[in-house]
C-alpha cells in the first residue's frame, strides 16, 4: 500500500509501505478518507525529531484522521463495515494504573501514531482498536471528523480550566490549537475569550467568532487589552498555546487575583518561570499533555453546531500531493490554519 514516509529529516516520500499488523478480535480495519497535517507532522519533517522522539529509521506520518470502517474484529460490536469514523490516535495499555485513574493520555507505555517508532495513518487503510474508533454522526462529515483529534486538545484544555459560566479567557498563540482551545473555552462557558498573536491573518480567521476578541501583539499589548477587557482586573483564565517564552513569562499578568492558567504550548527549550508572579495572585497552574475522554463531548459539540471547525480548514489537498501539502504546511504557517489531505477513493 502507498503511505506518506517520512524518510529522515527534510525527506518525504509517497510510496509503498507496509504497516506491519494483523486484524486483532478488538480491532477495526478503517479505509482512511481525510487526515489533517498537524504541527507536529511538520516539525518531524523539518527538524526529524520533538524532544526525545527522534525519527530513526522510514516513519509514515498522519495522526488526524476520519474515515470507514471495512472490517471488524470477530469480538466488535459497536462498529460495523461502513460505519463513518475518527480515530484517536493515542493508544494507552488498558490495565496500566495511568489508564486505570482515566489519565491514559500520560501512560508511559501509549502509543501514539506518527510519533517514533509508531507509524501514522497517512496510508489509504489503518487498522485501529476499536475501543478508540469514534461513530460520526450523520452531520458531522470526514473533514470535520478529522478535525476531532486537533479540536480534542482544546477539550483537555477547557475541561482542566473548570471554566466557569460567564469566565474571560486569554489564549496566547494563534496557531491551530490556540483557535480549538479557544472555541472550547468558549463553548465551555466563556463570555469572552482574547486571542494575541503576531499573525493577522490567523487573527482575522478566529477573531469572525462571535464572543472572540483578537489582538495583534504587534501593535498593541495584550496586557492593555486584557486590562481594559476586564476593568484592570485581570483574566479568569489565561490558556498559554505559544510555546513562546515571551508569552510565557508574562502569562501571571493577564490573570486576575485567583485565576488560572493553562499551559498548552510546548516550548521548544525550558523556560524560566516567575514564581513569585504566580504565587503573588496564587494562580491555579494546569498543564496539558493531549488529552484522555474527551473524543464522545468533542464529536457532540461538533455535532450540535454549538463549534464550527470548518472555517478553520484552509485547504484539502489530494493525497497525490501530499508532498507539495507538506512543504505548503512549512511555509504558509502565518496564513493556514488546518491543511488537510484527502485519500483516493
Ligand atoms: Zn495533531
Amino acid at each position: 500500500m502507498k503511505a506518506l514516509v517520512l524518510e529522515e529529516k527534510g525527506k518525504l516520500s509517497l510510496r509503498e509501505f507496509d504497516i506491519p499488523g494483523a486484524l486483532g478480535p478488538k480491532d477495526v480495519r478503517i479505509k482512511t478518507h481525510t487526515v489533517g497535517i498537524c504541527g507536529s507532522d511538520v516539525h518531524y519533517y523539518t527538524h526529524g525529531k520533538i524532544g526525545h522522539f527522534i525519527v530513526n529509521a522510514p516513519m509514515v506520518l498522519g495522526h488526524e484522521a476520519a474515515g470507514t470502517v471495512i472490517e471488524t474484529g470477530v469480538d466488535v460490536t459497536h462498529l460495523k463495515p461502513g460505519d463513518r469514523v475518527c480515530m484517536e490516535p493515542g493508544i494507552p495499555d488498558p490495565t496500566s494504573r495511568a489508564a486505570k485513574l482515566g489519565i491514559y493520555n500520560v501512560d508511559p507505555a501509549v502509543t501514539f501514531w506518527a510519533t517514533p517508532p509508531i507509524h501514522g495513518c497517512l496510508t489509504p487503510e489503518v487498522i485501529h482498536p476499536a475501543a478508540f474508533t469514534y461513530k460520526l454522526p450523520e452531520n458531522v462529515s470526514f473533514a470535520e471528523g478529522a478535525m476531532v483529534e486537533p479540536f480534542a486538545i482544546g477539550m483537555q484544555a477547557a475541561l482542566r480550566a473548570r471554566i466557569q459560566p460567564g469566565d474571560v479567557a486569554v489564549v496566547t498563540g494563534a496557531g491551530p490549537i490556540g483557535m480549538m482551545v479557544a472555541l472550547a473555552a468558549l463553548a465551555g462557558g466563556c463570555a469572552r475569550v482574547i486571542v494575541a498573536d503576531l499573525a493577522q491573518p490567523k487573527l482575522d480567521i478566529i477573531g469572525a467568532y462571535d464572543g472572540i476578541e483578537t489582538v495583534n501583539i504587534r501593535n498593541r499589548p495584550l496586557a492593555e487589552a486584557v486590562a481594559e477587557a476586564t476593568d484592570g482586573w485581570g483574566a479568569d483564565i489565561v490558556f498559554e498555546c505559544s510555546g513562546a517564552a515571551p508569552a510565557i513569562l508574562g502569562m501571571a499578568a493577564h490573570a486576575r487575583p485567583g485565576g488560572a492558567i493553562v499551559l498548552v504550548g510546548m516550548p521548544v527549550d525550558p523556560v524560566p518561570v516567575d514564581i513569585v508572579a504566580l504565587q503573588a495572585k496564587e494562580l491555579r497552574v494546569e498543564t496539558v499533555f493531549r488529552y484522555a475522554n474527551v473524543y464522545d463531548r468533542a464529536i457532540a459539540l461538533i455535532a450540535s453546531g454549538k463549534v464550527d471547525l470548518k472555517p478553520l480548514i484552509s485547504a484539502s489537498i489530494p493525497f497525490a500531493d501530499s508532498i507539495a501539502g507538506f512543504d505548503r504546511a512549512v511555509e504558509a504557517r502565518d496564513t493556514d490554519v488546518k491543511l488537510q489531505i484527502v485519500m483516493p477513493e
